[in-house]
């Protein structure tokens, strides 16, 4: 790009230094031929400067002018879908906002393509480009006299209307959007689905800033409750998203492992009621915040690509513990450790865990890692690939909370797992309901026929452990044996 910007430029400065010499060649040439006395040259002479001048400067104020309106235009609109960039979108919505009529709102929608970089990949750039401008002509034909609209982001938009302050006509808006995209989406036959944060102004806010922020706080909730979501702002969460920036700021902190600790829960045979593993959990109490329980920070831990360090920490310190307690390697021959979500998208992942294992290469022989059975599947290749570079060193793989995420037989097939982990959502209803019979049986039955282990999670009464011992399942974990403790607790768990 840079080359050939100089390639450019030098081409332009060439052309003109060519032309600029003929001129002063021939332009003498003329002036001596045309013109015998001595004055009448030089008053020539002075003119044709002047022309010089003049010819130049309009030159150089016509290229100035082209150059400055390219870069203005980069600067505030988007070149694929011609619509203001952010900057250029908040000093819009700013002007809108201080004439917004007293019975009128403003509705901003911030709006989220979900997997966007996925769709990229799978159907190509173009067709990433095509959704983008679809979406824009889509809800601009709809909108148009009452909107405005902005890229926000490489997969956001910004959607500012002005309506009726009337709670029924705002309530239905992104129901009303959602439409228009499905439309969008089936008029260019690429599949797409947005999610939607919305604030409306001025109770939300009565500036770009404020609102804008307000919008992204309910994106952000929509996000999290799955794909093709809304969210209205709401008071409470700002007060979520608030703790949350704190929760942020303080995993952010070089202290933050100073204030970690395990616990460890033993798994046992069912059959014979001895301890056949343990699963390592992480706790964070922080001197400010309290307990923080790991639902809570490890999501966004995830989000702002901590995980690694997090599990890095959770292995050598566990690997630490259990070897000063005595306990590992001949009292215990199976130390589960979880890996979170997006770990296994991260590309260095791979190469951090084996570095670590091979560090610890007795450890990793007795090591079972638990990947989530929705994030096992939802990328089966990766996950194959994670798997299978990370069993040479011994490691053996579980599918966590399995039952809640549809894994086919086929996935089942192509995913080497030594152990299914029944999710407890199952062994929590087991008593009651006959579909959770059924499944906590079928998974039971499928661990069986591939060969594999089966442990049941959150085991509470005598009345769950006999239906999976009655099921064929063979392991299990949860507080009717042990709650999660300390390594000193485990030390005299374990021995006794
Ligand atoms: P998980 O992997 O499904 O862990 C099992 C959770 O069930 C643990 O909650 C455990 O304390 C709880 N539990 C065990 N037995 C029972 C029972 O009989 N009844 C009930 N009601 N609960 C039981 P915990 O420790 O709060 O962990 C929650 C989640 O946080 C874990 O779910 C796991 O996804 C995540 N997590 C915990 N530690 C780590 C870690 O070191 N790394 C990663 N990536 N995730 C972790
Ligand atoms: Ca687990
Ligand atoms: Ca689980």
């Amino acid at each position: 790009m840079q080359k050939k910007t100089f390639v450019t430029a030098f081409k332009g400065t060439a052309i003109y230094a060519v032309i600029g010499g003929l001129w002063i060649l021939f332009s003498d040439k003329a002036v001596n031929t045309l013109f015998d006395d001595t004055a009448t040259i030089n008053l020539m002479q002075t003119y044709k400067g002047w022309f010089y001048v003049l010819v130049t400067a309009f030159l150089l104020f016509v290229l100035l002018k082209r150059a400055i309106q390219d870069t203005e235009k980069l600067l505030t609109l988007d070149p694929v879908t011609q619509l203001p960039r952010h900057y250029q979108f908040t000093r819009l919505l700013d002007q809108q906002l201080s004439k917004l009529p007293v019975d009128k709102a403003l509705i901003l929608i911030y709006l989220d393509i979900n997997r966007f970089s996925q769709l990229n990949q799978e159907f190509g750039h173009q067709a990433g480009d095509r959704v983008l401008q679809k979406i824009t002509s889509q809800l601009w034909e709809y909108f148009h006299s009452s909107s405005l609209m902005g890229r926000l982001g490489s997969d956001q938009f910004g959607l500012a209307v002005t309506i009726d302050n009337d709670r029924d006509i705002i309530d239905n808006l992104p129901e009303l959007v959602f439409r228009q995209l499905h439309n969008a989406s089936e008029a260019i036959n690429i599949p797409f689905k947005v999610s939607m944060g919305v604030a409306i102004a001025p109770t939300d806010g009565k500036q770009s800033k404020s609102l804008l922020s307000a919008a992204s706080i309910a994106l952000h909730n929509a996000k999290s409750r799955g794909e093709e979501q809304y969210s209205f702002f709401s008071r409470e969460l700002s007060e979520i998203a608030q703790h949350r920036q704190n929760i942020i700021n303080e995993l952010k902190k070089p202290e933050l492992f100073e204030h970690f600790h395990s616990v460890y829960q033993p798994q046992l045979s069912i059959l014979e009621q001895n301890v056949v593993g343990v699963e390592v959990l992480l706790r964070w109490t922080h001197p400010k915040l309290g307990f923080v329980p790991p639902d809570q920070f490890i999501p966004i831990a995830e989000d702002i690509g901590l995980m690694p360090d997090i599990t890095r920490w959770v292995i050598t310190n566990a690997q630490k513990e259990l070897t000063e307690a005595g306990l590992i390697p001949d009292r215990l021959n199976r130390i589960s450790i979880n890996i979170s979500a997006k770990e296994l998208n991260i590309e260095d992942q791979v190469k951090n865990l084996q570095q670590i294992f091979q560090e610890y290469e007795a450890f990793a022989k007795i090591c079972q890692l638990e990947i989530t059975e929705t994030t096992a599947i939802y990328d089966i290749k990766t996950s194959q690939k994670f798997i299978q570079s990370l069993k040479e060193l011994g490691l053996r793989f579980s599918i966590d909370d399995f039952g809640t995420g549809f894994t086919s037989l086929s996935n089942l097939k192509n995913l080497p797992v030594d152990e299914l982990k029944i999710d407890r959502s199952f062994i929590d209803k087991i008593e009651t309901e006959s579909n959770s019979q059924i499944i906590v049986k079928s998974i039971v039955d499928l661990a069986n026929n591939f060969g594999i282990s089966s442990v049941a999670e959150g085991v509470e009464n005598n009345n769950q452990l006999k239906f999976l011992q009655d099921c064929g399942c063979k392991e299990a974990q949860g507080y009717h044996f042990a709650k999660p403790m300390g390594i000193e607790d485990l030390k005299a768990f374990v021995k006794s």
